[in-house]
């Protein structure tokens, strides 16, 4: 007899693997499609050079899976320090926040392993080759999803004049749980805390103009991290190139429509923002966070794909969404503003708003994804 499914996931990145281990805890049957010859997630072909910083919601969603990595690969965050770039500075202090950790910065790989070890060991999810029929289908594919089109959907993007060019660094001295980044009008450059609390390496995430990533990705290791020690004002001391340099292209995009009669977007495939605020995945675990609740109370009589139910999802989501991407943007194109004047008034707002204590608090609560603080 043949198998039939309650959804159908289209995408086995790690929003897609999330919802279809959501939905399977949900006793839905799954398929989730991960057709050989799509291309992986990591540009290298070495396993991703990234780690992301995940907030305490992402961390309770992916516990909740048992898909928290171990703290060796899911480095706390204690403190972080966003220097400007004419003496401005902000620094957030998770002892302050009464939190365990700002964030974590979690290794990419050994999240992918977690998700999918527990994929194969769920009977309830089938990983298929090429989508099949289902009263829902969720778009999980990524920036460049083609479905996406297929549902008739606008995706608005809008290119930033940089590259995310990404690594990973061995220090001289140890990151003492703390991320850093440094703003300047043409860079944006984030080091963020791997191997554990006593760790002395970090991931890099360095959005440069298109133009250097050519040279930055062939430069010598030797010269690349002596442009990093410059770059970061030596403050981990001599640094060594540990892992393979990889480059992203980035946008600010959402799709204008996320769902649809039987079918719904989730992470990427509905929106993408800056790096720089560390949130694009912690949306994405949120939005499928929020369509497996949706699922879970709906009525007895609506099948998964209702309109009405997807609606729900859409509405949940979208203001939270819309707010991050305008916040981060806003945040990058004041440092790209030429000129005396507008870098005066960039680090005088950054260091007016370390002292902001309340405005300052409030801000770094929805940034953990503690939602009590607001
Ligand atoms: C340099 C950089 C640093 C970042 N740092 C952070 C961070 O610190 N914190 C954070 O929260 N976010 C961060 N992000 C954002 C994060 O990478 C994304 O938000 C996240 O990877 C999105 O996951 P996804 O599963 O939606 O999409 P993807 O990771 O793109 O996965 C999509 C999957 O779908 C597959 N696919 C594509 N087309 C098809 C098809 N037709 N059929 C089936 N499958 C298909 C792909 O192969 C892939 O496996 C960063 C991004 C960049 C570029």
């Amino acid at each position: 007899m043949a198998n039939t499914y309650d959804i159908c996931i289209r995408g086995a990145g790690i929003v897609g693997r999330a919802l279809a281990l959501l939905l399977a805890r949900e006793r839905l049957r799954v398929a989730l499609v991960a057709p050989a010859g799509v291309a992986p997630v990591s540009a290298s072909g070495h396993g991703d050079v990234r780690a992301y910083a995940l907030n305490a919601a992402s961390r309770a969603l992916l516990e909740s899976l048992r898909c928290w990595p171990d703290e060796r690969s899911a480095t706390p965050v204690l403190r972080m320090e966003v220097q400007g770039d004419d003496g401005g500075s902000v620094r957030f202090d998770a002892f302050e926040q009464g939190s365990a950790a700002l964030t974590w910065i979690v290794d990419v790989p050994a999240l992918e392993r977690q998700l999918a070890d527990a994929v194969r060991f769920q009977p309830l999810i089938d990983v298929l080759e090429a989508p099949v029929d289902a009263a829902l289908t969720v778009v999980c594919e990524g920036k460049a999803s083609r479905t996406r089109s297929e549902f008739g959907v606008e995706f608005n993007a809008r290119p930033y004049p940089q590259h995310a060019v990404a690594t990973r660094l061995e220090t001289e001295k140890p990151h003492g749980q703390t991320a850093w980044q440094w703003f300047t009008p043409s860079d944006i450059l984030a080091f963020l805390p791997l191997d554990g609390p006593a760790g002395n390496s970090v991931a890099v995430v360095w959005s440069v103009p298109h133009e250097r990533v050519p040279d930055l990705l062939a430069a010598p290791a030797q010269d690349f991290c002596l442009m990093l020690e410059a770059a970061s004002h030596h403050t981990l001391g001599r640094l060594s190139l540990i892992g393979e340099r990889a480059s992203w292209p980035l946008q600010l995009a959402r799709a204008d429509r996320w769902v649809g009669r039987g079918w719904a977007l989730a992470g990427d495939a509905a929106h993408t923002v800056h790096p720089l605020s560390g949130q694009g995945l912690n949306l994405g675990l949120a939005d499928v966070g929020a369509l497996a609740q949706v699922l879970q109370d709906r009525e007895d009589w609506r099948s998964p794909g209702d309109l009405k139910l997807l609606r729900r999802y859409e509405r949940a989501r979208k203001s939270d969404v819309l707010a991050t991407g305008l916040a981060t943007d806003g945040l990058q194109q004041l440092f790209a503003l030429p000129g005396a004047p507008a870098q005066a008034l960039r680090n005088w707002g950054m260091s007016g708003f370390d002292r902001l204590g309340p405005v300052k608090d409030w801000v770094t609560r929805r940034a953990m994804g503690t939602r009590s603080g607001l």
